[in-house]
């Protein structure tokens, strides 16, 4: 059996990584000059700068596994939970989200109702909820619908505008409106299934259950677990600089266009959406259809003090902050921040013992916004927004920029139906896989999941 994965981000790495260890054959088809695609980690002066995905969550196991199975488990760090706490901001300012919060969700009512963040009219509709189990139940409809739709039948508008809507976006980048609630949260969906109210459920689910931190992540930043991954893949497997242009099927074989044509048993297709479908549409013209997503753009600005110039800056203590965006008002004109995370504070060894380092990210319609600015206009605009809201910041000690276009795929409402539509064309075309963030997941643990259960999938003997 020989095997072709294309697109050497976390999932075709992870891919890449079960064949070795079930000795097979492989190709790994990389466009660019590394792996990793958005896992990228930049370390600099002591500090340790996550591009992409800083972290993972903790409750979903395969990223963890996958780190002490690559001899990294002291490496593994959990986020600084002591010092979680999320801002919103509201007129300008900073306004911390009540402790006991899970996502929109309190799980404690007395720092809900102390908090400035909401009108007496949103906690009144938090505390009604509960009362509504059996209304809610009955008003679930009977197929997907939007994430906005589901937050504002439990809680309401504002609850939704003010934390449903930021959260959502710091997590997907995307609109709520648009997003599927069942793709996106199923966890919830299946809690109003069995409770009704979401309030009621996680009271109940959070009886007995250990509190371990939220995020875990690695002291090195994350591009360890490929680099650990990589150095186990022979090294004649991996094609750089080798961008496919081509798929074909025929006689039995997999026919893939890097630098030349080569012939494959299985091909695993682990390529951003639009690539995938470019790929695919000529072999079966339904995957033009099933893979036409949305996908979110993100720009990540990352501002790394030095412990000496650091000492005037007053961050708040926290993870970071997010800003709702103007849903109401249509199209951005001018890009506006949509979340920072105060990296020092969220984990460990991210910067030297009292240095600071922010990271700011655009997203949303603002990220497009930015595909013309240059670098050094980025920077000035993130430090600009940024002051205006932690107050003056000094000259960093060095910055970076990383621009993700059409990163991340939105799972629009009925994406479950059309991910079940599009399992059964790939089913018609034996030894095509589909692996990466456009399907069940755009969160590292699920794509380290799915790349290792498709390689051992397809290796697995026939009964
Ligand atoms: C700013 C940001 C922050 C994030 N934060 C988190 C986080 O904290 N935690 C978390 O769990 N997730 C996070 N995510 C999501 C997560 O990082 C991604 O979903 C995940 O890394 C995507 O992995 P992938 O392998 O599916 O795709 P990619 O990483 O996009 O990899 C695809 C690869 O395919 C290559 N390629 C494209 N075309 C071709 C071709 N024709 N031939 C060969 N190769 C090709 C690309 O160069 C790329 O390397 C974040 C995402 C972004 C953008």
């Amino acid at each position: 059996m020989r095997v072709a994965v294309i697109g050497g981000g976390i999932a075709g790495v992870s891919a890449a990584y079960e064949l070795t260890r079930s000795g097979t054959e492989f190709v790994l088809y990389e466009a660019s000059g590394r792996l990793g695609g958005i896992v990228e980690t930049v370390r600099r002066d002591g500090f340790v700068v996550e591009c992409g995905p800083d972290s993972w969550v903790t409750e979903k196991p395969w990223a963890r596994e996958l780190a002490v199975e690559l001899g990294l488990e002291e490496e593994v760090i959990p986020s600084s939970d002591f010092q979680r706490r999320t801002y919103i901001v509201r007129g300008g300012e900073l306004v911390a989200m009540p402790d006991g919060m899970r996502m929109m969700i309190p799980t404690e009512w007395e720092p809900l109702l102390h908090s400035p963040l909401f009108s007496s009219q949103a906690l009144l509709s938090y505390q009604r909820e509960p009362e509504r189990a059996e209304e809610l139940k009955a008003s679930a409809p009977e197929s997907d619908e939007s994430v906005a739709s589901f937050v504002r039948r439990h809680f309401g508008d504002e609850v939704t505008d003010t934390v449903g809507a930021p959260l959502l976006a710091g997590v997907f980048g995307g609109d709520v409106d648009q997003l599927s609630v069942r793709a996106v949260m199923p966890a919830f969906v299946k809690m109003e299934r069995e409770h009704g109210s979401l309030i009621t459920a996680l009271e109940k689910n959070s009886r007995g259950a250990a509190s371990a931190s939220v995020f875990t992540s690695l002291k090195t930043g994350l591009q360890t677990l490929i680099e650990r991954m990589v150095a186990v893949l022979p090294t004649s497997s991996i094609r750089l600089r080798e961008k496919v242009q081509k798929v074909e099927k025929s006689g039995g074989k997999w026919h893939v266009f890097g630098a030349s044509r080569e012939e494959f048993d299985a091909v695993f297709v682990a390529t951003p959406a639009d690539v995938t479908r470019a790929l695919l549409s000529p072999i079966d013209s339904a995957f033009d259809e099933l893979l036409a997503m949305d996908a979110s753009s993100a720009v990540v600005v990352a501002l790394a003090f030095a412990p000496e110039i650091a000492k005037s800056l007053q961050i708040s203590r926290g993870f970071g902050f997010l800003v709702p965006q103007n849903r109401a008002a249509g199209r951005a004109s001018a890009p506006s921040l949509l979340a920072c995370t105060f990296v020092d504070q969220k984990f460990s060894h991210r910067a030297p013992e009292g240095g600071v380092l922010l990271r700011a990210f655009f997203g949303g319609e603002s990220a497009p916004l930015l595909a013309n600015s240059s670098d050094s206009e980025v920077i000035g605009l993130a430090q600009q927004q940024l002051s205006a809201l932690l107050g003056p910041l000094p000259a960093p000690s060095f910055t970076l920029v990383r621009r993700w276009p059409r990163s991340l795929p939105q799972y629009a409402v009925g994406h479950l139906e059309r991910m079940e539509q599009l399992e059964a064309r790939v089913r018609a075309l034996p030894g095509l896989q589909l692996i990466g963030n456009a399907y069940y997941g755009v969160g590292l643990p699920d794509l380290i999941r799915q790349g290792r259960e498709t390689a051992r999938r397809v290796m697995a003997p026939s009964p």
